[in-house]
């Protein structure tokens, strides 16, 4: 048995402590929200009064926060507040779960080795489904001794763990596949308007490019029409699956690591555009294939 500290208890916090309680962990929570809280001590989390004496005596500090400003907040603390990385013990092991850009990933990762501790970044894809089934996919920047200690918690909580390399290295798996996924949601939207405006079926459409060269998650997972996958969010008015709150939010960090290296990405710089605006607009709660809907109302009278 681990103790484990988890701090961020939310929707994907939640369930994923809750597995780790389930499967037999000592895992002392706390969240500012009381909801978070009441879920989290139904399923099995000890709730700490504070996020400072939950992670005293602990081996891991888990944090699954909402961006990297509370993460390195959180481990700091302020003029006011002891941070996480001062409370915790000499050597705890903390793996951040939340997605954040990758400076601010190896801020944290080098805030906490000049702590005395160890430390991971462990971003994870799969959902809110993926973190109540415990099949998460994990992507992990850190040493070789950290991942390997990170490693048979984690695979409580998921179903594939891939060590991406050192620190802020799992972090940047995470912001090129999102930026991938953003791309290619949109590209099969226009094709799907582009399609019913040539005379084009949905379902004749889906039948050759999911078994063609266009295939991608973005169309055989998540088509953005109501009927060939009748598991997609657009059977039900778009609810979410991946909001667009939060496509553009991994968007903005993909931004932020273009301009950092310098690279010409001119479809992530444009498909950030796109997904800011959808999340300004009503897509900030919708189902991030809703932009279909988007680019069907914005085109032109034939
Ligand atoms: P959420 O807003 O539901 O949960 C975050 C929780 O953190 C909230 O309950 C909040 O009260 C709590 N919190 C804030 N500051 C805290 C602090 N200092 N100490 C303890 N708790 C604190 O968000 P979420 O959907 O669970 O997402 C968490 C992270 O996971 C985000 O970085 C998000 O981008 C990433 N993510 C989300 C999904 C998804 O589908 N929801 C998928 C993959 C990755």
């Amino acid at each position: 048995m681990t103790s484990i500290a988890f701090l961020g208890l939310g929707h994907m916090g939640g369930p994923m402590a809750a597995n780790l309680a389930t499967a037999g962990h000592r895992v002392i929570g706390f969240d500012p929200m009381p909801k978070a809280l009441a879920t989290a001590r139904e399923h099995g989390i000890e709730i700490a009064t504070d996020s400072i004496t939950a992670v005293a005596d602990v081996d891991i500090v888990i944090t699954m926060l909402p961006t990297g400003g509370h993460v390195i907040a959180a481990y700091q603390g302020d003029g006011a507040h002891t941070g996480l990385l001062a409370a915790a013990k000499p050597g705890t092991l903390f793996i951040d779960c939340s997605t954040i850009a990758v400076d601010e990933a190896r801020t944290a990762h080098d805030l906490a080795l000049a702590a005395g501790h160890r430390a991971a970044d462990a971003p994870v894809s799969g959902g809110v489904v993926g973190a109540e089934k415990g099949t998460l996919a994990f992507m992990v920047g850190a040493s070789d001794e950290d991942f390997e200690s990170a490693r048979p918690i984690l695979e409580v909580m998921g179903g594939r763990i891939v060590h991406c390399g050192g620190s802020g290295l799992g972090q940047a798996a995470k912001v090129c596949n999102n930026m991938i996924l953003g791309i290619t949601q949109i590209a099969v939207a226009e094709a799907f308007v582009l399609g019913e405006r040539l005379g084009l079926s949905h379902q004749a459409l889906f039948d050759v490019a999911s078994n063609a060269s266009g295939q991608c998650w973005a169309l055989t997972t998540n088509c953005p029409v109501p009927g060939p996958v009748a598991t997609s969010p657009a059977n039900n008015d778009y609810e979410p699956g991946f909001a667009g709150a939060l496509m553009s939010k991994d968007l903005g960090l993909a931004e932020s690591a273009i301009e950092l290296t310098g690279v010409d990405a001119q479809l992530g710089r444009h498909a950030r555009e796109i997904y800011q605006a959808y999340a300004d607009g009503d897509g900030a709660r919708k189902d991030f294939s809703g932009i279909i809907n988007t680019i069907r109302a914005q085109s032109a009278d034939a």
